[in-house]
């Protein structure tokens, strides 16, 4: 297959926000790609070169692509960095250089035509970024640079602002996993039931690439053997959140069992006989900086195969009690792993179990995976499961919670106990409902919001981003909607360092995935979370966030939200979506009435 092919594709991609356009575009590239070559056209497509917890890092910087732009384009690195200084898409400078220039560059050295239709094999982008992304150690810079300059002159004009995209991670076509599952599903299923198979097979697997794959060979028969595999994270289950005792007694059948809900991090725990591999919510690989929680864990546990989930905390042996989530977080930025498993000890409570020995348990109800956890866990100072009570009246509820609230923990989690209460993967459901305090306004919770974009400052904040411009995430839509302009709650040297990041991050336009009426001085790719609490919700014409949902004409906004921290450890896909921001609006209007 030509990787021209995948080009076009891609800039029709560019050229539509809609999304029914984009499916369609996308069963268009489906039914051009042979079947040997899906897996990497799915990759390719998703900004990617393999499964999103193998870790296959291109690792460009601007730099780096710059230099290579000058030697194939023949023009001057600086020359280069002003077109990109106007521009800020190095994929569209190396676009108007090619056009403009021709192969006056490293192109025409090797005697390489400029073709309209590309040569390029899409074996061979693949397997040069595959090249580029193992290339490691002394010197490792200069010979990707080379590979990169390789694949740039034998490019098209297309093709090569495409692979400068790919090369940077950021292909910014606006397709994330769930519209590659939907166009998926319409070409190789038969409607509503193969989209919800195809996305469960997704969830457990983790990896969009497997599953096209097997979609094309086997067909849907396929995608429904497709189970779990120690060693290959799970798509986390996630909670919603309610305000009140009697809400949440009452959503789950006036009998639940209550968990601390530990302020840490969470961890999925694979156990083989070979190997533990711990991953974190963002299915990233964090074993390494665990290893005491992985000599733990083979302490702890007999079996010889199973995936369990916990979360991982800082904590004080001497006084016994928890740190904050920040110093957990500052334990993963040390280098020193030993001298930190020492300043930083952890403890884990698990509170989940979703395969043992050779059999997933998903399926199980809560009460029944919560029983097999506990019959394979031996405590020991790091591994601890997780403190449960069945409650079944408001003032049982609230005490449990204040003793979770006294031990430190951030509230609780409420969990159905009921028989249909399987393990949901990828799903926020209400089968799991989060209870927090705040100590500042009375039983409201916090927010994960994605920053889109930032306002230059006055005054003082001069010179930094002094207000930025947060987002939810429409999940149905596959975009970002804004909630809010948030100023306040940082320090300044947390808007220092937040400048300083979103400027390195920053695009020339709005990105495709936001959806904005407002004007941002600076645009930057949805990727970065962060926790935001408000005193209320309001309705709002210039937010975007639930568009003519409560009223034609207007969404919903965050009044006087504060910046509480960064969450580091959770993508966008995580972040808090519109239903949620939607609920807590008619949650809101209750309470009031
Ligand atoms: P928050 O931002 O409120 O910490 P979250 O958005 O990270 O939550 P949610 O799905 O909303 O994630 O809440 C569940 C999270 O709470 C889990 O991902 C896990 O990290 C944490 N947690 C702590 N204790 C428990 C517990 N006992 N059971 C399940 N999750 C727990």
């Amino acid at each position: 297959m030509k990787y021209f092919i995948l080009a076009e594709s891609y800039k029709k991609l560019d050229a539509t926000t809609k999304r029914l356009e984009m499916i369609d575009i996308l069963i268009q590239l489906f039914q051009s790609t042979p079947k040997n070559d899906f897996r990497k056209m799915l990759y390719l497509s998703s900004g990617k070169i393999g499964a999103d917890y193998l870790e296959l890092e291109l690792g460009f910087a601007d730099k780096t692509v710059i230099k290579a732009i000058a030697k194939v384009t023949g023009r001057s690195e600086s020359s280069v960095t002003d077109i990109f200084r106007k521009k800020g898409d190095l994929g569209e400078v190396i676009e108007i250089l090619k056009e403009e220039t021709g192969q006056q560059g490293l192109g025409a050295f090797l005697q390489i035509e400029e073709k309209v239709e590309g040569t390029l094999e899409l074996d061979e982008v693949w397997d040069t970024l595959h090249k580029i992304a193992r290339t490691e150690g002394k010197g490792s810079t200069t010979k990707k640079t080379n590979y990169l300059i390789g694949l740039l002159a034998k490019a098209s004009t297309l093709e090569a602002k495409y692979i400068t995209r790919t090369v940077l991670s950021q292909l910014r076509l606006g397709v994330k996993d769930l519209t590659l599952i939907e166009a998926l599903a319409r070409t190789y299923g038969d409607g509503k039931d193969a989209r919800e198979e195809i996305e469960y097979a997704y969830n457990v697997t983790s990896d969009i690439g497997e599953i096209g794959n097997v979609l094309v060979h086997q067909g849907i028969e396929g995608i429904r053997n497709i189970g779990v595999k120690v060693g290959v994270p799970i798509r986390m289950m996630a909670a919603q959140r309610m305000a009140t005792a009697e809400e949440i007694l009452e959503k789950l059948g006036g009998e639940c069992a209550l968990e601390f809900k530990y302020d840490g991090e969470r961890v999925q725990a694979h156990i083989s006989k070979e190997k533990i591999s711990l991953f974190s919510r963002n299915l990233n690989e964090i074993t390494k900086m665990f290893p005491d929680v992985v000599k733990a864990l083979e302490k702890s546990l007999t079996i010889k195969e199973a995936i369990i989930e916990g979360e991982i905390t800082a904590w004080d042996p001497e006084g016994e009690k928890f740190k904050p989530f920040q110093t957990l977080m500052s334990r993963k930025r040390k280098h020193d792993i030993e001298g930190a498993i020492e300043k930083i000890p952890v403890k884990v409570f698990m509170f989940d179990i979703l395969y043992l020995n050779n059999e997933s348990v998903l399926k199980l109800s809560y009460p029944e995976r919560r029983k097999l956890l506990e019959e394979i866990i031996t405590e020991n100072e790091i591994i601890v499961p997780s403190s449960r009570e069945i409650v079944s009246s408001v003032s049982d509820f609230e005490r449990y919670f204040e003793t979770a609230i006294e031990s430190g923990c951030e509230g609780i989690m409420a969990k159905d106990i009921r028989k249909d209460t399987t393990y949901q993967a990828g799903n926020r459901g209400f089968l799991w409902i989060k209870h927090k305090f705040d100590y500042t306004t009375a039983f409201a919770d916090s927010y994960d919001f994605v920053v889109v974009g930032g306002f230059y400052g006055k005054g003082r904040r001069k010179g930094t981003l002094g207000t930025l411009l947060m987002a939810a995430l429409n999940s149905e839509e596959d975009r970002f909607e804004t909630v809010c302009k948030l100023g306040s709650g940082f320090t300044d040297e947390d808007l220092a360092k937040i400048t300083e990041e979103l400027m390195e991050m920053k695009v020339d336009q709005k990105p495709k995935d936001v959806y904005s009426k407002l004007q941002a001085d600076v645009w930057v790719p949805p990727i970065k979370v962060y926790e935001v609490q408000g005193a209320d919700l309001s309705t709002s014409p210039v937010h975007t966030c639930a568009m003519d949902e409560i009223k034609e004409g207007t969404g919903i906004a965050i009044r006087f939200p504060r910046f509480i921290r960064y969450r580091d450890d959770k993508g966008p896909d995580f972040a808090t979506t519109t239903s949620e921001v939607i609920s807590a609006y008619k949650r809101q209007r209750l309470m009031k009435e």
